[in-house]
């Protein structure tokens, strides 16, 4: 070893001892008589002293052309240093070096390896093995690695099975577009990388694995947002003869064991709610439940008091933001411009202050009394000094437009502590959902996931109000994990394709491995994937799954660092039978 300790372990006790360390130069001190080289590994930082006139002279010129970053070996004795540094765990002793071996040396880097970085992302991403050198983001992949070890004991723990499954695989649908890899040895055909494994761990259960799981990378073609990446980690799971509260139970107690072994959090209830309900009351199929601010539907005592707008309106919703009665005017029309924001889309905006001497005043008096107000505050449950927000419109639209309303009153009201986690489990998913630009109806979750059984009379009469036996995990408004109870028979498999559009020769053609093997024993089986690098974020306390990836893509779905995606040569193309474009 080219070192006794690292750069994080040595203390005043150790004082006398000889010792050997490695690292990288973080910062160098010289004011003539003496010198200070902080010592950087991925365990800390250690100091080492050079002192003109005890310090060996072919030492000392070695030590004054170290620059930052510069790889080296030091030699010398463990001493208590006179001016003691609290802040680092090592900060009580130095190393008097005896030894210097310059290892490897280093270009200034761009931007300084310190916690309180100069450089920009784009920078730290084109740069990003030294930008994982700052012990901000080291840190995040060693949390990212600490959940993938008690992942798998956890589950290892309860007779899960990890099993590999392919790269190179053929469509599978999950909304989204593929990515293709073409065939040398097949010319003119391609192959699909997975948007998950989905149809092989069915197989897995055909095949008697009973329970399976994989950390697993996933690949879907779509426009990037903050908290996607074109790749992506699932912890992806399977189990056989259970129905949805078996799996339910089993992931629940996986989050209880990650939430306590990693944060020394006790999860308690894992609520469950009906999807129509998390829309109507939330406005959204992943409701933020750190607070309340639930949805109020007006629509019976708003309507028909003479005010167009909502008189027109399918729904008229409001929400109750307790004690900010106080608004100012500005305060308001910021509300109303975060409504009509076109990511939001609203026409306006309501309000209606409930004052603390019983009276109301609200942006519609012209058309309505005080009795009317008061009406409205009743079923709001608006006391003195609350401020009703109330929109209205077509219902889908609106409440989604509450949801951003409300999400922002409670960031803005601080009720979205991070250090506060309330699961939820969102069940009863629709079975499918109308596609407006193809016309056609497309399986909300994956076409595998089987309708609740006693809906399943109007999958051909009203194939829009079938519910599925399908569960979303979400945390804080953030959805972790999703999965559902699947379809283990052939006939109603293809039932399904069916419904969605596919005739029985495209249905063979793309899935007739997965109808065959239905044919031979399939178990009941269902399960559930945990969108991994989300998991990780929401640990950390951040939004940006970014972070807590080693090498990610930016927004563009770029690699800045390996400049990727890249042309390819004419040989290239020729060998694999495609034209460039
Ligand atoms: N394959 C699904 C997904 O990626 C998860 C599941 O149904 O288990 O969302």
């Amino acid at each position: 070893m080219l070192r006794t300790h690292s750069c994080g372990e040595l203390r005043i006790d150790q004082a006398g001892e000889k010792v050997t360390l490695s690292g990288w130069v973080q910062r160098t001190r010289d004011k003539g008589g003496l010198m200070w080289v902080d010592l950087r590994d991925r365990y800390g930082i250690t100091q080492l002293t050079f002192e003109e006139g005890v310090t060996d002279p072919n030492i000392l010129e070695t030590a004054r052309k170290l620059g930052r970053e510069f790889v080296i070996q030091a030699e010398g004795e463990v001493v208590e240093r006179f001016s003691k540094n609290d802040k680092i765990p090592t900060g009580h002793i130095e190393i008097k070096v005896e030894k210097l071996i310059i290892l490897n040396a280093s270009e200034t880097p761009p931007f300084v390896i310190e916690d309180d970085t100069d450089g920009g992302e784009d920078l730290r991403m084109k740069y990003r093995y030294l930008d994982l050198r700052r012990n901000e983001v080291r840190s995040k992949l060693e949390l990212r690695s600490k959940l993938a070890i008690a992942v798998r004991n956890f589950l290892a723990n309860e007779e899960f099975i990890e099993v590999e499954t392919p790269v190179l695989i053929k469509s599978t649908p999950e909304g989204a577009r593929d990515f293709v890899v073409p065939s040398r040895m097949n010319p003119g055909e391609f192959y699909a990388l997975p948007q998950s494994p989905q149809t092989f761990k069915q197989l897995l259960m055909v095949s008697g694995f009973d329970r399976y799981f994989q950390i697993v990378k996933c690949f879907r073609d779509e426009d990037l947002r903050a908290d996607r990446q074109p790749e992506f980690t699932q912890i992806d799971c399977e189990m056989s003869f259970v129905e949805r509260d078996d799996v339910l139970d089993t992931f629940e107690g996986l989050t209880k064991h990650l939430f306590k072994t990693i944060k020394g959090v006790e999860l308690s209830g894992f609520p469950r709610m009906d999807y129509a309900d998390a829309m109507r009351l939330y406005g959204s199929d992943k409701p933020d439940t750190r607070f309340g601010m639930k949805f109020v539907e007006l629509n019976d005592v708003a309507q028909n008091k003479g005010f167009n707008v909502f008189d027109q309106a399918e729904l008229v919703v409001g929400i109750c933001a307790k004690g900010c009665a106080e608004y100012t005017r500005k305060q308001l029309d910021a509300l109303t411009d975060f409504v009509k924001r076109p990511q939001i889309g609203a026409k306006g905006l309501v309000y209606v202050k409930c004052n603390a001497d019983g009276t109301y005043k609200s942006s519609v008096d012209k058309f309505y009394s005080q009795e009317d107000l008061a009406a409205w505050a009743q079923k709001a449950g608006a006391e003195a000094g609350d401020l009703m927000l109330v929109l209205s419109g077509p219902t889908h639209k609106t409440r989604s437009q509450m949801n951003e309303l409300r999400l922002h009153m409670g960031t803005t009201l601080g009720l979205r502590d991070n250090n506060v986690f309330k699961p939820l489990w969102v069940v009863d998913f629709p079975l499918l959902e109308w596609d407006e630009e193809t016309e056609r109806f497309h399986a909300m979750h994956h076409p595998f996931t089987s309708a609740l059984v006693e809906d399943l009379e109007k999958l051909d009469t009203n194939p829009g109000d079938v519910r599925a036996n399908a569960y979303d995990l979400v945390i804080n408004g953030v959805e972790i994990g999703g999965g559902s109870i699947r379809i283990h028979d052939q006939e109603t498999q293809s039932l399904m394709f069916k419904h969605l559009g596919f005739t029985e020769e495209e249905a063979k053609a793309q899935f007739g491995f997965l109808l065959s093997a239905f044919q031979y024993g399939a178990p009941p089986h269902g399960g559930i994937a945990f969108g991994f690098d989300r998991l990780c974020a929401m640990f950390g306390g951040s939004e940006t799954i970014r972070d807590y990836i080693a090498f990610p893509k930016n927004t563009s779905g770029r690699d800045v660092m390996i400049d990727s995606p890249a042309p390819i040569h004419d040989e290239q193309f020729k060998e694999l039978g495609i034209k460039p474009a």
